[in-house]
């Protein structure tokens, strides 16, 4: 696996280029498509707790604002980079057009490790970025949201210093907020929740029964948590679940409440009771109905996409598959429900949360999960048919939908100058 095959700006701007080119879209937009709209650099000084002053680098890319504000999250770690960030901003552009939300793409990132920070250095740091990129971000201009390494804490923070500089509270400014700072119902559970909701229409496409139907998890966080406790809620078998330390199997489906008690208990998923231990890499390759990797980018790679045994692959992660990797799944007939189209449920409520704050009226919790539920449904026999239609693998006709309502959008408004 060559280190271009895990660079996640290659491996969007590979899928641009093929969509692009079915699509025959100009030369024109695809050169405004292709780069980010702008991108900001910020060097963020930081007091720590023992006194000394450190310096962290910071990102905020909006890929695109031409269907509406920038959308994206934010996220802290160690191996940040520009690149990632670039791509993370193009996917959620592409991710809002596909699913017809009225956003555009935008993504934030720190380079720090959370890890090794208190939480007083969290909040410094994360006030001060904010302050550093607040002429970026606004209810009508970018909306950041929590990622990897950030939570409805740093949210709060986000809202209150935005608010702050203002003068005026201003909870739209980011999504994924505490409920009783204007959070949504139902936005912790979102991405799970979309990632059943195109699973099971999958299974309804190919006649197969949810409690005959067997699954593998990677990832028992926010997405592949919630995904394993709602499908296997409704009988769909969970046979193993895939965590950093390893795999936890049973071949007649475990049982996903009492795995997390285990876990919270003990601090891994393994040696669990109502199941056997393998490693992470024979979980991966299990023989499965429905394989979700939920955990990290570049699961799914040249290396590896021989090797794993779904009939439908469902990304509940960003970027868990290689381009390298897609031909070699087609060519295996592996059904793809691809991250752009699969974990669009958290942007989705993130959208509900945001007209909520901006109504200051708040919806329950069947009211979200029933909208959500329909768009990912009509977003699912969009992307479907739209590749029956035009001859092309579901990631190729996301992509392909996506483009094509941007560069509409772009078409319309015409070229400011
Ligand atoms: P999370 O931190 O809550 O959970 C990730 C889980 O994956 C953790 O339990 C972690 O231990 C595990 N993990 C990390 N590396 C692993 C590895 N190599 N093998 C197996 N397990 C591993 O994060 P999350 O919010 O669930 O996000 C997961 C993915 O989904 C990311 O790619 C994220 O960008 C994407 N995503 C999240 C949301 C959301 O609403 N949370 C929305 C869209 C996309």
């Amino acid at each position: 696996m060559s280190m271009d095959e895990t660079n996640p700006w290659r491996n969007a701007e590979i899928r641009f280029d093929t969509a692009a080119e079915k699509l025959a879209l100009d030369d024109g937009m695809q050169k405004i498509l292709r780069k980010p709209a702008r991108e900001l650099t910020v060097h963020i000084p930081v007091t720590l707790d023992d006194g000394r002053l450190e310096v962290f680098t910071g990102f905020r890319v909006q890929h695109s604002i031409a269907r509406g504000p920038a959308k994206g999250g934010i996220r802290y770690a160690p191996d940040v980079s520009l690149d990632e960030v670039r791509a993370l901003a193009s996917w959620m552009t592409w991710k809002c057009a596909v699913v017809g939300i009225p956003f555009g793409g935008g993504k934030g990132g720190v380079i720090c490790d959370p890890n090794v920070m208190s939480n007083l250095e969290l909040e410094r740091l994360t006030r001060r970025y904010t302050a550093e990129i607040i002429d970026f971000i606004g209810p009508e201009k970018d909306v950041p949201a929590p990622d990897m390494n950030t939570n409805e804490q740093t949210m709060a923070w986000i809202m209150d210093t935005f608010s702050m500089h203002k003068r005026e509270t201003t909870t739209a400014v980011v999504t994924g907020k505490p409920f009783h700072l204007g959070g949504s119902r139902g936005r912790p559970e979102a991405t799970g929740r979309g990632c059943m909701t195109v699973i099971l229409q999958a299974l309804q496409k190919f006649g197969m029964k949810p409690e005959e139907t067997t699954v593998v998890v990677q990832g028992f966080g926010n997405v592949g948590g919630m995904a394993a406790k709602l499908m296997s809620k409704i009988g769909i078998k969970i046979i193993a679940v895939i965590e950093v330390d390893g795999t936890v199997h049973n071949a007649n489906g475990l049982d996903i409440p009492a795995l997390a008690a285990h876990r919270a208990a003990t601090g891994s998923i393994l040696d669990f009771p109502g199941g056997e231990n393998l490693t992470s890499e024979e979980g991966l390759f299990l023989k499965c109905d429905v394989l979700l990797p939920a955990a990290k980018e570049n699961v799914i790679t040249s290396q590896t996409a021989g090797k794993i045994n779904p009939k439908i692959l469902c990304e509940g992660a960003n970027g868990p598959t290689t381009a390298l990797a897609d031909q070699i799944l087609e060519d295996r007939n592996i059904f793809i429900i691809p991250d752009i189209l699969a974990n669009a449920g958290g942007v989705t409520v993130s959208y509900f949360e945001w007209v909520q704050d901006r109504q200051g009226y708040f919806w329950n919790e069947q009211l979200v999960n029933s909208r959500l539920e329909e768009i990912m449904i009509e977003s699912f026999q969009d992307v479907v048919h739209y590749g029956e239609s035009h001859k092309v693998n579901n990631r190729t006709a996301a992509y392909m939908l996506a483009l094509d309502r941007v560069a509409n959008a772009i078409r319309s408004r015409g070229i400011y100058a």
